[in-house]
């Protein structure tokens, strides 16, 4: 970037903080993520720190926290309440023990503490009364909410002895509360809050305080205001377990570290365990202990040298959307795919993310060349949260889907009732290399070796043109196949062969009728028995039994009615493939064990059996395996890490197991 072309961005990133600063401090409603307003932050850190020059008086890196809303009353505090450096990463961490250790000049005990994500709260007590509370404001002057913060409940109105003191913590909402005040909100047909950070803040700047004692607020203090040494304290740990004696709720999840390596650790610990807790947090808080250290190391204008913050990764992030492909499903479905400029998110790069379909292109108006919001939290597929549409330089081009198949030419329809536009050519090179590839999938047919560049090869060559001709392929006509030796062809006739024999319930989900997942051809399989029998079925007769509803009746129906579906079935048969279902049918189902009945949901890592297994398991016990715990869960079966599933089981009071019990009752009756 030359001069003139830095001058513009630093103007431009100013601008942008200051309005998501202000939408986010003020208004409680934040326009973007915090990891887009935090990546600016840093662009804008970064080149105030080359070009000090280009920092404005009023640069938001310069300040703390937002403007004071009038309504209230202003405090000024006794000492700022400052906001805190961020770390991103190992090499951050690092950089600042280095740095605090030079300062220093010895070796250094660190406090870790939770990152509360709530809002900074100022307490101040007189002989052991609560007089005055107050939000940080701009860090010098804040706004006065007593009244509010009264009806914390968790903020004592009078200490266990006579201390006049101030005490800085965090507010913040339960997760818990925040989904019932969300979900209220919505049936009053009132926006819901974004995150619980904001639904906090929104809660204490009522004028009512009724209002606030409505919404279930809690409070963690982490410090003390002005100087901890006067209350006969040496450090911040001590601080804290002083606070704790008044009457105080600090957070116990604090270590004390004897070195970043061991800072280090208890980041990873709890970015791992960080699901489990009942409140948000969005990272750790590093602190010099000694206050005799904090004071040599002392403050930027905006926060202390003696900490940090950090951040765990973001789950969003900020990319350019370079162009939009379309791929065709399986089902003929067109799907937009942004292509975007590659970015890491969430630990992995991505460089695709789906659009879903063209409503919802337009419905956030994603354009080709935008800077767009990306979202990838935990194993999610990424998606496009939201185009920033003040960054646009007005070159951008709307998309317009076509009319036609992009892969077969062929006009596209748009089903009724459906979003989706879908190419409707039975043809379509496209769909029935989808097919095949759905065909030999783990969950179907299981055959190893045949992954996406393979089925094109298949498919282009002519060797492979429905799913039946792939037990015809010889060793001589997979060898002419790029990639493929002697072992790789030998190894994939073996699996070839191998599929042959699975049980009817992973021959039908393979066939890829519409609407029949893995489910309703396991129902199928095990109610027919043979495929002869079901596709002789009638629609009636599908629809008598439990789970099978008219879409999937009539979608069986249409599929085998078809010629050449029934032609690419003969060809499977003469090829030896098993038609039976082998499991047990529902006759074979034992009539009392603990699983009978019982709806079970499995969540968390299990060592000991794989997922599939464990559901295979429970079902063959009569059980049933779902997703989701609901008020009809009879059990949840819950592995290492499990989340929130198992907090909504605890909540339902819905009895909860760990895998050694799982294992121990299917060896017992299984
Ligand atoms: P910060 O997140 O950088 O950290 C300082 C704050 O951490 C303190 O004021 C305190 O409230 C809190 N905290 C929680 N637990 C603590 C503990 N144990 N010890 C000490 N402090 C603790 O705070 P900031 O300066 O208010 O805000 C910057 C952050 O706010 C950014 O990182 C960004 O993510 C977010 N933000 C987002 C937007 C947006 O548009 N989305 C706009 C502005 C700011």
């Amino acid at each position: 970037m030359d001069r003139i072309e830095l001058e513009k961005r630093v103007e431009q990133l100013n601008d942008l903080l200051h309005e998501y600063g202000h939408a986010y401090y003020v208004l409680d409603r934040p326009l973007v993520p915090d990891a887009v307003y935090d990546q600016y932050m840093q662009e804008l850190l970064a080149i105030e720190a080359e070009h000090p020059d280009l920092i404005y008086p009023d640069s938001p890196s310069q300040r703390v926290g937002g403007e004071i809303l009038s309504g209230f009353g202003k405090v000024e505090h006794t000492s700022p309440m400052l906001s805190l450096s961020n770390a991103f990463n190992e090499t951050d961490l690092r950089d600042f023990d280095r740095r605090a250790r030079e300062a220093a000049g010895h070796a250094l005990t660190y406090i870790c503490e939770l990152k509360i994500d709530g809002l900074a709260v100022s307490l101040s007590y007189e002989n052991g009364r609560f007089v005055q509370g107050s939000t940080r404001g701009d860090g010098t002057i804040g706004e006065d909410i007593t009244a509010n913060l009264k009806t914390v409940r968790t903020i004592p109105l009078r200490l266990r002895e006579p201390a006049t003191i101030e005490v800085r913590g965090e507010v913040y909402m339960p997760k818990r509360s925040f989904a019932a005040l969300n979900a209220s909100r919505d049936e009053a047909g009132e926006e819901p809050f974004a995150n619980p950070r904001n639904a906090a803040a929104g809660s204490l700047r009522q004028l009512d305080p009724k209002i606030a004692a409505s919404r279930h607020l809690a409070i963690y203090v982490y410090g003390i205001g002005g100087d901890g040494t006067e209350y006969g304290q040496d450090s911040h740990s001590d601080a804290l377990d002083y606070l704790d004696t008044l009457g105080f709720e600090t957070n116990k999840a604090r270590e004390r570290c004897r070195s970043i390596d061991e800072v280090i650790q208890y980041i990873e610990k709890w970015s791992a365990k960080r699901a489990e807790l009942d409140y948000e947090i969005d990272g750790i808080v590093v602190k010099v202990d000694a206050f005799e250290d904090q004071e040599q190391l002392g403050f930027t204008a905006r926060s202390p040298r003696w900490a940090t913050a950090f951040k765990f990764p973001a789950e969003e992030v900020v990319t350019k959307l370079l162009d939009i492909d379309l791929t065709v499903g399986r089902t003929g479905v067109v799907t937009p795919t942004a292509i975007l400029e590659p970015v890491r998110v969430a630990g992995t790069t991505v460089g695709r993310a789906s659009l879903h379909n063209e409503d919802l292109i337009k419905e956030k108006d994603i354009r080709i060349g935008d800077t767009v919001v990306i979202r990838k939290a935990g194993d999610i597929i990424p998606e496009v949260v939201m185009p920033l549409i003040e960054q646009r330089s007005g070159n951008e081009l709307p998309f317009e889907m076509p009319d036609h198949c992009p892969e077969c030419e062929s006009e596209l329809v748009r089903m009724e009732g459906e979003v989706a536009l879908r190419c409707v050519n039975p043809q379509c090179p496209a769909q029935m290399k989808e097919a095949i590839f759905h065909f030999v999938s783990r969950n179907a047919m299981n055959i190893e070796g045949i992954g996406e560049r393979v089925v094109d090869q298949l498919y282009n060559s002519g060797l492979v043109r429905d799913v039946s001709d792939l037990y015809t392929l010889t060793k001589e006509q997979l060898l002419t196949l790029e990639r493929m030796g002697e072992k790789s062809v030998s190894n994939l006739l073996k699996a070839i062969e191998v599929s042959k024999a699975n049980s009817l319930e992973k021959l039908l989900f393979g066939l890829g009728i519409r609407h029949v997942g893995e489910k309703a051809a396991t129902i199928l399989a095990e109610e027919f028995g043979t495929l002869h029998a079901l596709m002789e079925a009638e629609e009636d007769r599908l629809m008598q039994i439990h789970e099978i509803g008219e879409k999937v009746a009539d979608a069986v129906t249409t599929y085998f009615g078809n010629d050449d579906v029934r032609d690419v079935i003969h060809k499977l048969e003469a090829n030896g493939l098993n038609l039976m279902y082998k499991g047990l049918t529902v006759q074979d189902l034992p009539a009392e064990g603990p699983f009978v009945g019982k709806t079970v949901v499995l969540t968390g890592k299990l060592s000991l059996l794989t997922r599939n297994e464990a559901k295979e398991k429970i079902e063959s016990l009569g059980g049933k395996v779902s997703g989701s715990v609901s008020k009809k869960t009879d059990l949840v079966i819950a592995g290492e890490d499990a989340g929130s599933k198992l907090a909504k089981a605890n909540e339902l009071e819905i009895p909860v197991w760990d895998e050694t019990q799982l294992v121990e009752s299917l060896g017992e009756k299984g």
